[in-house]
């Protein structure tokens, strides 16, 4: 049986920056990195966005060249899954039937796409992207001429999928079931304007819209049959519907945790010497009052990732990492800085048909939170206000002739 010091589980954001982490803090042990894909980490954002677009190799993605690993002796097992954890024992079962042993366990195994539970979700030419294997499939399917494409789910993914094969000119219907797009992370303002863009540039957008079944000919989807009986012709359909977190080895070995994996403010979990970070690590976050929560963006990744690397390093200090996120659409660059889970007013800042302007939210006159969409100044300067606690004056704030730092 393989042994290593330190076992991390998921070759992706999370799993490849403990790993160099740990090498900076000066760990010196034997690190593994075991990981399902076949492909050494590798930046996900791209893959609903310059990857997908062809903007950018597979090679401009790779977190780091696979030289590097060999360079800070990071081993890697590639295009193997861990099926079990031994808690007691400190093993791994492996899906090639062998264990690995391990001292100390950092599970960074991300999440699953959902899967339509409806009749004809299985059928060939319906994709989900979260790998790059998804990513490749998808365009190849694009590279063979199809035309139209159907995309279920408003969230940022659908968006930037939709985004850019529109782009490439194929025709684009996006379906949603909730009343707007971005309905859980954004506020009504955000929302109304993604829609109005993605209208604007030729995708036909259709909210309060169910799906019954996706309709197939030879194994293959031909359209997507809506709740009200329609039928909508579909080359391909494209899932983009949220995760489900990997963490079902983890959980059958007694870690506490359903919707991810519960840790603690240094990212341990119930188990002895078994830590998780990233989209499976479910933690009380200091910038959402507190509410044990999933955070799913590369920023929440790698700063769990480095905050394990320092415990493990004898330097443990609590995961406080401000949260920010971005999200690329035609020629529109979101930034978001903070959470806005549980605010009670937003204000806009600036007009949103100048295509530059911010959108903020409050709770109790407190600022928790930005959307800024073209809008740097109000991104850097309002992330300080909010890590702050700032208490903001809203006419002042509303007044997008006034910098942030004056509100
Ligand atoms: C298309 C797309 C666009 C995105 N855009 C943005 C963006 O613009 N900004 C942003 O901040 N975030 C974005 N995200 C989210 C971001 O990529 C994730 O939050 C980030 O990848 C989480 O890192 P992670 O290490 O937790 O999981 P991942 O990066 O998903 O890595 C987990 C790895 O573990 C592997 N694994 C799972 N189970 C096992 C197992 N049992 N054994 C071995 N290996 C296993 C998985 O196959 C995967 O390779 C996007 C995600 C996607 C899919």
């Amino acid at each position: 049986m393989d042994t290593s010091d330190i076992a991390i589980v998921g070759a992706g954001h999370g799993g490849a920056q403990c790993a160099m982490a740990l090498r900076q803090n000066g760990f010196a042990g034997t690190i593994t990195v075991i990981g399902r894909e076949p492909d050494y980490p590798y930046e996900r954002p791209p893959l609903s966005k310059d990857y997908f677009a062809r903007d950018k190799s597979f090679e401009r993605i790779l977190i780091r060249p696979p030289a590097f690993w060999a360079e800070k002796s990071i081993a890697f097992r590639l295009g193997t899954e861990v099926t079990g954890v031994d808690a007691q024992a400190r093993t791994l079962t492996l899906s090639n039937g062998q264990s690995h042993g391990y001292g100390r366990l950092v599970w960074a195994t991300g999440g699953d796409p959902r899967r339509l539970s409806c009749p004809g979700s299985d059928l060939a030419g319906v994709h989900s992207v979260r790998t790059r294997q998804d990513c490749d499939r998808l365009m190849a399917q694009v590279d063979a001429g199809i035309k139209t494409v159907v995309v279920i789910g408003g969230g940022y993914i659908g968006l930037e999928a939709a985004a850019v094969l529109s782009k490439a000119g194929l025709h684009v219907t996006l379906l949603e079931a909730l009343p707007r797009v971005l309905a859980r992370v954004a506020g009504d303002d955000l929302s109304a304007f993604y829609q109005a863009e993605h209208r604007a540039h030729g995708v036909v957008l259709r909210t309060n819209t169910t799906v019954d079944r996706l309709e197939g000919k030879d194994g293959n989807v031909i359209g997507v049959r809506l709740g009200d009986g329609a039928l909508l012709p579909a080359q391909a359909v494209i899932v983009g519907i949220g995760i489900i977190p990997s963490v079902g080895p983890l959980i059958a070995a007694g870690a506490r945790g359903a919707n991810g994996v519960e840790v603690d403010d240094h990212c341990r979990t119930s188990l002895p010497d078994i830590f998780a970070i990233g989209d499976c690590a479910a933690f009380a976050c200091a910038f959402a009052g507190g509410a044990v929560m999933r955070v799913e963006s590369v920023q929440n990744a790698n700063d769990m990732a480095s905050c394990v690397a320092k415990t493990i390093c004898g330097d443990p200090q609590p995961y406080r990492a401000f949260p920010w996120f971005w999200s690329n659409q035609y020629d529109l660059k979101l930034q978001t800085a903070g959470i806005n889970l549980g605010h009670d007013r937003s204000v806009v800042r600036g007009d949103p048909a100048s295509r530059s302007f911010s959108v903020a939210y409050l709770k109790d006159g407190r600022l928790l939170a930005l959307d800024c969409v073209n809008s740097v100044k109000d991104y850097v300067q309002g992330r300080k206000l909010i890590e702050a606690g700032a208490m903001p004056d809203l006419d002042r704030l509303a007044d997008a002739s006034l910098a942030l730092k004056e509100v």
